[in-house]
């Protein structure tokens, strides 16, 4: 097996990748923002079982960032990244710093109407025009045939899915299940700004997504007495303060009042200064 490779720039990134395309090999690309879990390995691992060639990105992109938000304290590990990475098989690491990426006089977006200006665009409403671009130009770096995004994150899920049929991208969009810790909460790289005690109220999150698929399961229909139920399970905890519990249209990202199709349920909850997101999907 050749060995990992990390690289900061984007001309190493096409070169490599040109020598890959040169023998005929597929390409799968993860990108993520590092600090990686093994949520961000089970997307490796997939794109590892579909792909004789797989890619991770590592970088914090600042674009995605709102002014008041944990850009400057996002946790960073290099090293402990890369050792993941290493052992499952990634071949190629792309860590680029933010003037490789956003180069002086940068001024070009890919932004998206609708879908990205409910859930967590009410709350970050320049978020997803950082995401669209940075997933966009690293689509274009990497020209991958499969790029892996997680559930856990499932409005970026549906809107990368959208962005890459409307602008006509030539890569498989491949969602994967939420990776959670032993007592359900939801892995993440944030999980890390908890103290012990917000540690233990952040069950509240998954213990909420619980009751809503035990809910939905006996047959509940209605919306309204869905997210009900479950702001008032989040209000026990005194710690957790809701930001949305909504049900939406899987494609749309639109309310819906009938829990009808495919819906997502998604929820966003500040435990302390830091805010988390759990969901769940239905088909009825
Ligand atoms: P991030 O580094 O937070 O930008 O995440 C990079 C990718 O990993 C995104 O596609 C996320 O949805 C995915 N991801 C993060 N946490 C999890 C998790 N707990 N389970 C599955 N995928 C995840």
């Amino acid at each position: 097996m050749q060995q990992i490779q990390t690289v900061k720039t984007i001309a190493e990134v096409r070169k490599q990748i040109k020598e890959w395309r040169q023998q005929g090999l597929s390409i799968g690309f993860v990108p993520t923002m590092g600090y990686l879990h093994e949520g961000h390995g089970s997307l490796m691992e997939k794109a590892k079982e579909e792909c004789d060639r797989v890619v991770a990105s590592i970088f914090v992109n600042p674009m995605q960032f709102g002014a008041n938000e944990d850009l400057d304290c996002y946790p960073r590990d290099l090293e402990a990244d890369t050792r993941l990475c290493e052992s499952i098989g990634v071949d190629l690491i792309f860590h680029p710093e933010v003037e490789e990426m956003y180069a002086e006089g940068f001024c070009s977006f890919v932004d998206m109407d609708g879908l990205t200006q409910e859930l967590c665009g009410k709350s970050r409403p320049t978020h997803f025009r950082g995401v669209c671009t940075v997933v966009s130009k690293l689509f274009h770096i990497v020209m991958p045939d499969k790029a892996y995004f997680g559930q856990k994150d499932a409005q970026q899920l549906a809107v990368i899915r959208r962005m890459v049929k409307d602008l006509d991208m030539d890569i498989q969009i491949v969602g994967c299940p939420i990776i959670r810790e032993e007592d359900g909460l939801a892995k993440s790289s944030r999980n890390t700004y908890l103290n012990p005690e917000e540690r233990k109220a952040a069950l509240i999150l998954s213990q909420t997504i619980r009751l809503g698929e035990k809910l939905v399961g006996e047959g509940m229909r209605e919306t309204k007495t869905l997210v009900e139920a479950m702001k008032e399970n989040l209000s026990t905890e005194p710690l957790a303060r809701i930001d949305y519990v909504e049900a939406v249209s899987m494609d749309s990202m639109q309310k819906v009042e009938k829990l009808e199709g495919e819906i997502l349920v998604a929820m966003a909850v500040y435990i302390g200064k830091t805010r988390l997101i759990d969901n769940f999907m239905i088909r009825v």
